[in-house]
Formats: C-alpha cells, sequence, structure tokens
C-alpha cells in the first residue's frame, strides 16, 4: 500500500496520545517499523541511553523516493486505508504518528532505499523542519538515525531515567522481539558494546538460549504442537519447568499476533497453570505466543498499543492456561503434599532438593558439630520448673544479655494473655525442642509455654545476620568454583547487574562481565556453594530491581535475596540436634522474632493460655 494521509474520519477514531515519551519508546516505534517492512535484519545502536543517538537500520522494504517525505507526516501511514481497516489489523503500527512525533522532537535522519528505485534517499529534519533531501546509493532499506533527542523540549529532557534505566528498557523490549521474530536477525549494540545478536535463522531454541544462557534456555519447554495448530486461537510458546521459578513477573511475556502485550489478566492465566507447582510467591519463566484472527482483538485502544480488548477474553484466558498446564505437567512431579502456608498443595521435595537442604544446613556452621549449652548466666532455677530437665532432647540456651532482662522470671503479667502472641523485638527465653510439624514449624517449649518456629524463616535471619556482619568486616566466606561458571541474563537484567558487581564482591560473590549479557562467576558465597550460579544471579538482579539507590540498603537486599535461597526451606525434615543448633542460632542474633524480609519467625502461646483453652481457669 503507498503512504498517504489518513482521512480525518480516520484519524480521529484512533487512539490519541504521544507515543515518544523516552528513548526505548523511538527504539520501540522504530523496530516495529522494520518488522512491518519485513526486515530479516534489525540493528540497533545507541549512545548514552539514546539520548545524544539511536540508530535502526533494517533491510526492509524501504520507502519510495516520492514517499519517504510524506511519511514523516502525522497520520501518514501505508498500513490502513479505511476507518473499517481498524477492525482487523495485521502489522505493528497502524497510526502513523511515529515518525512525525520523533521528527518532531530530534534532529533525524533517514536513508531510505526502495527496491523498485533506482537510487535512495537521504532526508534530514530538524524539529520537524525538513532541511535537507539527497539521492544516495544504499542498499535496499532503512536507516533511521535520531540524535540529541528532545533538544527542543527541556522539560521532557529533565525528566528522562538514567541512561541505564534506558538501556534496560531497551534490553527488554528487544530481547522479547528477539524470541518472538527467531527469522529476524537482531543486533543492540550500546554505547560500543554488544548486548544482544541473534542468529536470525528461525530456531527460536537458540534465541533463548542467546539470550536466557544455556542453563535457562535449555530448561524451557516447548508448547506442544497440539495447542499450536488446529483452533481458532493457537498458543505457542516456551515455558520454565516446576523447578524454575523467579521472584517477580518479569519473566512471563506475552504476544498476541506478534505484538508484545502486557495483561494482567492473561498473565495470570499463565500463573494460573502453575497452581500448586511453585512456592509461594514464586513466579514461572513463561514466553506464550497467541495467534488468532486480528478480527477478533482490538489494538487500538492504546497509543503504545501494549493494551488489547478481546471480543472473548475468557476463551483466550482459558486456552492459555490450558497449554502452559499441559506443558508443565509433563515433567511435574507426580504427588503433592498439603502446603497449609500457602493453602496450596506443593509437590513434595525431591530427593536431591532435600540432600542439598541437608548440605546447606551443615555448611551453616562447618566447625560446630557438637550443641553448646549456655555460656552466661543459666536461668533461673524457677524458669525450668515444670520443664523436664533430663532426657534425649537437647536443653538449648544462648549467649545474650542477662536473662534478668530477657527472660520473664515471675509470672507473666497481666495483659500478656493472649492466646496467640507475638510478641516483641525481645531476645528468645531458653527452649527446649519438642519436635518438628508439618516439616516446616519447630515445637519448643520455654519458661512461658509452647513455642512455635518458623524453620524457614528463622534460618534466613540466621544466615542474614551473619552474612551482613561479615560483609560490614568485608569478609564473607567466598567458595572460588573450579572452574568460572559463565552465566547468560536476559539483557536488562544484566545491565541492572551491572552497577551492582562491587556490592557482590563484599558477600562473597565474584563475577565480571563478559559481554552481551553475560558474566564469569568466579566464586560464591561459601553458603551458597549449592545454589547454581545462574539461578543466584538472577535472584540478585531481582533484588536490584526492587531496592533503593543506596549502595548499604543494596547491599542488605541482595544479601536478603541470597539468604532467602541458601535457608531450609519448609518440606525439609530436620533432626533433633539440626533443630537444636537452629534456634541456637536464632537466640545469638541480634532480632530473633523476625525474618530479614519481616515475617515473625517464632509464635508463643503461654501456657496460662493453654489452661483456659482446656478450661483450666488459671494458670494452675
Ligand atoms: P505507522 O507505522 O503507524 O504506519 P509511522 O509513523 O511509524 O506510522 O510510519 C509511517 C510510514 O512510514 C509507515 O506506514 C511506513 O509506510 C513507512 N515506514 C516507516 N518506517 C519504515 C521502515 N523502516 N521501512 C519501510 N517503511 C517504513
Ligand atoms: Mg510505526
Amino acid at each position: 500500500m503507498p503512504i498517504r494521509l489518513l482521512p480525518d474520519d480516520v484519524a480521529s477514531r484512533i487512539a490519541a496520545g504521544e507515543v515518544v515519551e523516552r528513548p526505548a519508546s523511538v527504539v520501540k516505534e522504530l523496530v516495529e517499523n522494520s518488522l512491518d517492512a519485513g526486515a530479516t535484519r534489525i540493528e540497533v545502536e545507541t549512545r548514552d541511553g539514546g539520548t545524544s543517538l539511536i540508530r535502526v537500520r533494517d533491510d526492509g522494504s524501504g520507502m519510495l523516493s516520492n514517499e519517504a517525505e510524506l511519511a514523516f507526516r502525522r497520520h501518514s501511514t501505508s498500513k490502513l486505508e479505511r476507518a473499517t481497516d481498524l477492525e482487523h489489523i495485521s502489522t505493528l503500527g497502524f497510526r502513523g504518528e511515529a515518525l512525525a512525533s520523533v521528527a518532531s522532537v530530534s534532529r533525524l535522519t533517514c536513508n531510505t532505499h526502495h527496491r523498485s528505485d533506482p537510487a535512495g534517499t537521504e532526508l534530514r529534519i530538524e524539529g520537524g523542519k525538513f532541511v535537507h533531501r539527497s539521492a544516495t546509493g544504499r542498499p535496499p532499506g532503512t536507516e533511521l538515525v535520531i540524535e540529541d533527542l528532545f533538544y527542543n523540549v527541556p522539560a521532557r529532557r529533565k525528566f528522562l531515567k538514567t541512561e541505564r534505566t534506558e538501556r534496560r528498557h531497551i534490553n527488554g523490549f528487544m530481547t522479547r522481539y528477539a524470541i518472538a521474530y527467531p527469522e529476524v536477525a537482531f543486533t543492540v549494540v550500546h554505547d560500543g558494546r554488544q548486548a544482544l545478536a541473534t542468529p536470525g535463522n528461525g530456531d527460536v531454541r537458540e534465541v533463548l538460549l542467546s539470550v536466557y544462557g544455556a542453563d535457562l534456555g535449555a530448561s524451557l519447554l516447548e508448547i506442544p504442537a497440539e495447542f499450536t495448530a488446529g483452533h481458532p486461537i493457537r498458543v505457542s510458546g516456551f515455558v520454565g519447568p516446576t523447578t524454575v521459578h523467579r521472584a517477580n513477573r518479569g519473566y512471563m511475556t506475552l504476544f498476541i499476533n506478534g505484538r508484545w502485550i502486557e495483561d494482567i489478566r492473561l498473565a495470570y492465566a499463565i500463573i494460573q497453570a502453575y497452581h500448586t507447582l511453585l512456592p509461594v510467591k514464586r513466579y514461572p519463566v513463561a514466553f506464550v505466543g497467541v495467534e488468532m484472527p486480528p478480527e477478533d482483538v482490538d489494538v487500538n485502544v492504546h497509543p503504545t498499543k501494549a493494551e488489547v480488548r478481546f471480543r472473548d477474553g475468557d476463551s483466550v484466558f482459558r486456552a492459555i492456561q490450558r497449554a502452559v498446564r499441559a506443558t508443565v505437567v509433563q515433567t511435574a512431579p507426580a504427588t503433592a503434599s498439603w502446603d497449609p502456608a500457602s493453602g496450596h498443595t506443593a509437590p513434595p521435595p525431591t530427593e536431591t532438593e532435600a540432600q542439598q537442604n541437608r548440605a546447606r544446613l551443615a555448611a551453616l556452621r562447618p566447625s560446630q558439630t557438637h550443641i553448646q549449652f549456655p555460656t552466661t548466666a543459666p536461668p533461673a532455677p524457677g524458669q525450668r520448673s515444670g520443664l523436664p530437665t533430663g532426657g534425649d532432647w537437647p536443653v538449648l540456651g544462648g549467649p545474650g544479655p542477662s536473662p534478668t532482662d530477657t527472660v520473664p522470671s515471675a509470672p507473666a503479667p497481666e495483659g500478656r494473655t493472649a492466646a496467640h502472641r507475638r510478641t516483641g523485638g525481645e531476645t528468645l527465653p531458653p527452649l527446649r525442642v519438642v519436635g518438628q510439624v508439618a516439616t516446616m514449624f519447630i515445637v519448643a517449649e520455654g519458661p512461658e509455654g509452647l513455642y512455635l518456629i518458623d524453620q524457614h524463616a528463622a534460618h534466613e535471619r540466621v544466615l542474614y545476620e551473619r552474612m551482613l556482619s561479615r560483609a560490614t568486616g568485608g569478609q564473607v566466606p567466598s567458595q572460588p568454583l573450579l572452574e568460572p561458571q559463565v552465566v547468560t541474563l536476559p539483557a536488562d537484567e544484566a545491565d541492572r547487574l551491572e552497577g551492582f558487581l562491587p556490592a557482590l564482591m563484599k558477600v562473597g560473590l565474584e563475577a565480571e562481565p563478559f559481554g552481551a549479557g553475560t558474566f564469569l562467576v568466579r566464586s560464591v558465597p561459601a553458603q551458597l556453594k549449592h545454589v547454581s550460579p545462574a539461578d543466584l544471579l538472577a535472584d540478585v538482579a531481582a533484588a536490584a530491581g526492587e531496592s533503593s539507590p543506596i549502595r548499604q540498603e543494596l547491599e542488605e537486599a541482595v544479601i536478603r535475596h541470597i539468604c532467602k535461597r541458601a535457608a531450609v526451606k519448609a518440606g525439609q525434615v530436620l533432626s533433633m540436634e539440626e533443630m537444636a543448633r537452629l534456634i541456637h542460632d536464632l537466640e545469638a542474633t541480634g532480632n530473633p522474632r523476625t525474618c530479614p524480609h519481616g515475617r515473625p519467625t517464632v509464635i508463643e502461646v503461654s501456657t496460662e493460655a493453654l489452661a483456659r483453652q482446656f478450661g483450666r481457669g488459671g494458670a494452675t
């Protein structure tokens, strides 16, 4: 179709709004144009996060020399003719506004050559004004160079995010398109450094490997062909097995008819498909593409075209959920156990997981093989009255402030008789381990009654304080890897991680950038030698995304994430000795009552409250 100006009645029916807000949105619009032009190679280059320069070069159709200028007028497009065309859009663009918008806020050079023209055309537009036109001799295709974005809109310039943030957005977008269009070879270069390169040979698996690295890329499961063909709504793509999960939703990507969209409801269809198969608060890795008749999906909802509306959203939801579920359950463990924390059933930990947990716990204190008894003043005899002192159970107490200001030696004062009490930031009294419940909680007895300890939360607290104090002293024990491991992260995560490497050094994780989203991991924190470096780096990148830019907070966030991974999990059977050690270590922490994420580690039920429940009236 030729490029033409849209009649007013059509233009007015297009979702209005500015699309060029930031460098990343310029890249998105230009790359979508290249894809619409049928390109098989798309090269993106930026300088200074796109503020000084964005170059997008393609080998697509190119523009005819007598049409090229028109492309920069508002509401000019070759993708739409009449209003009814809006009902079945099959191209990524259709608004005819992007080039005009970009040209009005930058110095733009367009170099384009259509196959049927003898020569190409070069146009120079500054702040929306044509300043130069000449014939050029370039191969068919188009190259757009955007310099000094927003040079004439200082207000916009002022609100630009950091260069790193822009690169992250660009990379996030480009990696997704690289996966959705495996037949197109994409390269992305920032400030002379390559962030992404895909072969463009049509092999999605190869793209996944180059984007996600060998570990993750190879583990992804392909949605079987039965969902990919023969339905009005066809679902294809790749999803992670249940052993692969991430701390945030950023690893779920949805494409509808070749367009990346963000749709909370459909993302939920993917999460639902993993129902009961993933740990609580963990999200799947999934790349799901849906093909459906264009007339059943309305893309003219929002100017950035990232939102769509479906004629029958429920059936799209069901199609996605069914396809993902079927793919995942092929590999999920067959039996499941009740997980009271989430109210969901959860697969039991596999043998190797259990072994790993055991090894983690053992690594906790390599030097200590016996249970330690209190080294400070022993509890007053009254505190232990009624408690058996002998028997097989280890009796524990811990070093800490004198018992008189931490352990109540008198009967519980009035007003502290609530049946389930979560006590404040005090230290713990000496506790005697009674046993384990639901392979999740440690049951213990203390001077005031019954204590329930969340084993995972408690271990997290112990590891966290230990690592934090060592990081402050700059001596987290680190375990050099026999061979440095190469880990590839999605470009946006990689970019985020890079500014973070010095903080990682302090906690014993030594990694160096290795180009194109790849890192060379040389050593890991000794406590985490059983966790795969790829998982570790992905977790840390997620932590970096969530926390504030204050260095100390970043470090703490990283440590929190690391400890979460390293801590014993629910579902882990612990021996009496291991439980006793854990409680002993918990007592020694500065803040034993909460885990580093703020959840309680201990719940107390007073003897008094128990007595009342049994209708004994008082504490006697
Ligand atoms: P839209 O993509 O919505 O049509 P744009 O302003 O992005 O609007 O582009 C205007 C027109 O310029 C397109 O319709 C297309 O004909 C032409 N065009 C833009 N970029 C390219 C490109 N890379 N290759 C070929 N033609 C292009
Ligand atoms: Mg466009």
